[in-house]
């Protein structure tokens, strides 16, 4: 086994939040080991879709993040280049009838109070902006801060660019121990394959981030939710934005470990529109369920009729990270200096993950982050 010099932090995850981790951290001139047991996206990060979105968060501390990130990601646009397929395309949330839009229309205010834009579309205009939409719905709201990426081109361009400034980056290596000293604090992290010395690791480990707190000795109740996703043929452009009926942002919120689907439709630049998600907790099983491909196809060609016709090239399915109150843990971890999490983002992952890593570092390096990191603390679910 061999022993590495010391890093000013290593990064147990090399999902986008590890990477996004590992790029904040680099450019702020940190020594970064990064460790996955897998490759560069093996776990959800490559199992999930690439909504960045403010849409569908109420105020509160996630939208927060989600605002802060929406920024980032603009930057890293610019930064990383066109291969992160980036798109700043804005959602469209629609009502069948009415009483759904009323409901809209009251979240919509209550979000622009924290900073999310949005434009209320009348029903006889939303063909404006979609086209192939079914036709007969009461109206819709437009939320231009909504962007795309596609989430492994990300999570590797991210590594590649903190590779750049000097960061080492270990794949198929485990972290099979989390090393302590007698006062507790962090020492350093044993793979499969070497040891590696550091006063911080960063949990980063998505929906295994329970199993690295373990490692370090705290609990933190990380659970998977289920999704699939299908993906259809390659199509020309007809969805252009990214659209979704107004009972998504309800089944995103819910705690319930029962099945939801909301059909959330949105076409990529290689052609193929994708149709996410379901969401049911039924731990790491891995079994395709016919039942909740048929309700998202079913959901989907509501939506847009034109898609009745249209051959399911696949379907994959992932298990996002989900903490109890549905808000990740970013952060120092108060019961063992030198340990910071960066997981638990559920189905919010890829758009949260540049503001975790921004604010991560800023941490690392004893700066004041950007905001207030106490609602995320791992340690808030210590006494339930
Ligand atoms: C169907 C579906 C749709 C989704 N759609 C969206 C969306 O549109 N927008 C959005 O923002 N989010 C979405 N998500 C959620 C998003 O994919 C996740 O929140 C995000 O990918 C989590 O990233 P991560 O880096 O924290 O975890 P991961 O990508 O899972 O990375 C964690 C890494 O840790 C590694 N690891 C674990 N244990 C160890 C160990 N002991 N040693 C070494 N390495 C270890 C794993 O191998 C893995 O690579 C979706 C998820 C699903 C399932």
């Amino acid at each position: 086994m061999s022993q590495r010099s010391p890093h000013d932090v290593v990064v147990i995850g090399a999902g986008v939040v590890g990477a996004a981790c590992a790029y904040y951290a680099s450019l702020a001139g940190l020594s970064v080991a990064v460790v996955d047991r897998g490759p560069v996206a093996g776990g959800t990060t490559g199992a999930g879709e690439g909504n960045l979105l403010v849409s569908d968060k109420e105020p509160g501390p996630e939208l927060d993040l989600a605002l802060l990130s929406a920024g980032l990601w603009r930057e890293l646009a610019g930064e990383l280049g066109e291969q992160t397929e980036y798109e700043p395309k804005g959602g469209l949330v629609v009502a069948s009838d009415e009483a759904g839009l009323d409901a809209l229309r009251a979240f919509a205010a209550h979000q622009g109070t924290a900073g999310v834009e949005s434009v209320e579309i009348p029903g006889a205009r939303l063909h404006e902006l979609e086209p192939h939409l079914a036709p007969g719905l009461a109206g819709g709201f437009h939320y231009p801060q909504d962007a795309q990426v596609q989430p492994a081109l990300a999570a590797a361009h991210l590594l590649r660019a903190a590779r750049v400034a000097g960061a080492e980056v270990y794949l198929g290596e485990a972290v099979t121990a989390v090393r302590t000293g007698p006062d507790g604090a962090i020492l350093g992290v044993t793979t499969d394959r070497r040891r590696i010395d550091t006063p911080a690791v960063v949990n980063a480990a998505g929906t295994w981030g329970g199993e690295v707190a373990g490692l370090a000795g705290v609990p933190l109740p990380v659970l998977p939710r289920r999704g699939f996703v299908l993906v259809t043929e390659p199509l020309p452009r007809i969805v252009r934005h990214k659209v979704y009926a107004a009972d998504y942002v309800a089944d995103v919120a819910s705690g319930s470990a029962a099945l939801q689907t909301s059909a959330v439709v949105e076409g990529t630049p290689a052609g193929p529109v994708l149709i996410g998600a379901s969401r049911e907790r039924v731990g790491f099983d891995r079994t395709l369920s016919v039942e909740v491909l048929r309700r998202l196809a079913a959901q989907a060609a509501q939506l847009f009729p034109v898609l009745a016709d249209v051959s399911v090239q696949r379907a994959y399915r992932g298990f996002r990270p989900y903490l109890p109150d549905h808000l990740p843990a970013i952060g120092a971890d108060p019961r063992v200096p030198g340990l910071y999490h960066a997981c638990g983002h559920e189905g919010a992952g890829i758009g949260l993950a540049p503001a975790t890593g921004l604010l991560i570092s800023r941490q690392l390096t004893g700066k004041q982050p950007e905001l207030d990191l106490t609602p995320f603390r791992a340690d808030r679910f210590a006494a339930s």
